[in-house]
């Protein structure tokens, strides 16, 4: 009699603590396990192939969020000074905010950038805020496009208050402008193609819905 409630409380128990166990993966799920899984898929894109490709054809306002409503290009990507990202200028104190759903992967001061922050998302891509007056993310936290990420301001590098922004794939910046329109502050709606050359170089280009 004693065994037998013994092993029943025994039971018992394994199953109430697989259940908490359970409840607690589950609290994760319900995070959006589609995304956690997509993002660390997003650390390398390319997987086993040399390209990949981002529809934003059909993106909903959901999906995405313009990193500074408002904003003019103070300085565009690229030319003589070789600029690895985007300056957009609105006012001091302003918030940026995230362009895609994703995990902040860094956010802190990083040299040149001043207070910075790094966005790993689902789609494949990297986004990056700099020179923030100050950060409003901390690093593992989970990112909805539209939610804040900084404050405009003009620490690390900078002559005047701006957000430095960059678009990225695994680490390496591209012009923002293929994927956003800045005048009008709008994604550009394409199937967006990330080519990896023999070189290891980026090719990126743009395709029409099919
Ligand atoms: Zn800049």
């Amino acid at each position: 009699m004693n065994r037998v409630l013994l092993c029943l409380l025994l039971q018992w128990s394994m199953v109430n603590s697989q259940c908490s166990m359970i409840r607690a993966q589950s609290d994760r799920v319900d995070i959006d396990e589609w995304q956690v899984m997509k993002v660390e898929a997003a650390k390398d894109p390319f997987a086993n192939r040399n390209q990949f490709t981002i529809n934003f054809v059909n993106y909903t306002k959901e999906e995405w969020h313009y990193p500074l409503p408002g904003a003019k290009v103070n300085s565009p990507f690229g030319g003589e000074r070789h600029h690895g990202g985007t300056d957009l200028k609105t006012f001091a104190g302003d918030t940026t905010r995230a362009a895609f759903p994703g995990e902040v992967i860094l956010s802190g001061p990083f040299y040149a950038y001043g207070n910075c922050v790094i966005l790993r998302h689902a789609n494949g891509l990297e986004t990056l805020y700099s020179h923030h007056s100050r950060n409003l993310v901390k690093v593992g936290q989970w990112l909805q496009p539209g939610d804040p990420v900084g404050l405009e301001g003009r620490t690390g590098r900078a002559t005047g208050d701006h957000l430095h922004f960059e678009t990225r794939v695994k680490g390496k910046a591209f012009d923002s402008s293929r994927i956003f329109d800045h005048e009008k502050g709008e994604l550009r709606r394409q199937v967006f193609v990330v080519t990896k050359l023999k070189n290891g170089n980026l090719k990126f280009t743009a395709e029409k819905a099919k």
